[in-house]
């Protein structure tokens, strides 16, 4: 799978169907949010608020997918 991604859709070339297209994103969660949310944990945030990271884009990895064929071309991973 391509490095070099980064959270924003960008252009590139769909190695399946070879179009040149502006990727679609989507969030998943990652390596970050799960550490984010055992951190909260053991700071004493276990009552529900450790689940918050899994709500917030901005602690997620970010996937990178074809809008024509739907492959995924990338990933981006904030760890
Ligand atoms: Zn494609």
């Amino acid at each position: 799978m391509a490095t070099g991604f980064h959270e924003a859709p960008m252009a590139t070339s769909c190695p399946r169907c070879y179009a040149s297209v502006v990727t679609g994103t989507s969030y998943v969660s990652g390596t970050l949010t799960w550490l984010a949310c055992f951190g909260l944990c053991v700071i004493g945030c276990d009552a529900g608020c450790c689940l918050i990271p899994f709500c917030l884009d901005s602690m997620k990895d970010v996937i990178h997918v074809c809008p024509a064929c739907g492959t995924q071309i990338g990933v981006y991973r904030r760890m």
